[in-house]
């Protein structure tokens, strides 16, 4: 279902309206985990002019430690929605279990899955059945025939508005905390018709490597990229390393329009 073979043309998937897919550079952005209303609204009023135009947070976070803060579950769905009737921002945010897929679904505009559940069948045949569209991380060890296995299981339930994120791999190098890996945004887009996207921020871990990753992923013709931003990284519950301040937002701002996407 999500072959180029039975698909020639590649697919636009719409989030609230706003376009991902062939000709876009979509911009997403906002916190890594909502905390509060007013870093959340604050992060997202960073986005927006930055010319994000659709919003990311997570309110169910998938930690590696038990110990590190797990978001605010409900409640942070709740501030998403407030923050999105306040700027206009549709919501793309994270499913971790597939008991909650209705609660997330009631409130985002897309779900996102995560490296974690890359393979999580039940987990993605339940976000198929949500009616809302969904962005599939690629697993972090997980090859490109398998990502693209993940995405049929969602549409195999009926779902076609999937959007493929490369978001880095686990490989030898400790310099970044993952590798990007740039060279799957051009297959996946040559074996699958779905829209791919790459995330900078969970790629390199850190603050520096966003913009060039940013402008790799525009070079190879990716649809969009999703980043994290922050209005006071240093005191971020999650990943504030890897999240932009205003200057940087600024420059990204003027790379995406400056750097037309290969289409
Ligand atoms: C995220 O985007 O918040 C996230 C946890 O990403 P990943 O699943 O790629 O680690």
């Amino acid at each position: 279902l999500v072959s180029r073979e039975h698909h020639a043309e590649r697919t636009v998937v719409r989030v609230g309206g706003v376009p991902i897919g062939p000709g876009t550079m979509t911009l997403i952005a906002g916190p890594c985990a909502v905390e509060t209303p007013e870093q959340t609204l604050a992060a997202a009023q960073m986005a927006q002019a930055a010319g994000a135009t659709l919003l990311r947070g997570g309110a169910f976070k998938p930690r590696t430690s038990p110990y590190a803060f797990q978001g605010l579950g409900a409640a942070g769905l709740k501030i998403l929605a407030d923050v999105r009737a306040e700027t206009g921002m549709p919501v793309v945010t994270e499913v971790v279990d597939a008991a909650d897929v209705e609660l997330v679904a009631s409130y985002a505009d897309m779900l996102q899955i995560g490296t974690r559940n890359a393979q999580n069948f039940a987990l993605l045949q339940a976000a198929g059945e949500s009616g809302k569209p969904v962005m599939l991380k690629r697993g972090m060890n997980g090859t490109i025939e398998e990502w693209l296995m993940a995405a049929e299981y969602v549409a195999q339930r009926g779902n076609l508005d999937i959007v493929l994120c490369e978001r880095g791999i686990r490989t030898f190098e400790k310099a970044t905390r993952n590798t990007l890996d740039i060279s799957a945004v051009p297959v996946a887009q040559r074996l699958g018709h779905l829209p791919v996207i790459v995330d900078p921020s969970h790629s390199g871990g850190s603050r520096d490597l966003v913009l060039p990753l940013t402008r790799a992923a525009i070079a190879v013709g990716a649809d969009g990229v999703i980043i994290d931003v922050h209005p006071h990284p240093e005191t971020a519950l999650c990943d504030g390393p890897q999240a932009l301040v205003n200057g940087d937002l600024r420059e990204l701002a003027k790379l995406v329009r400056t750097l037309p996407p290969v289409v």
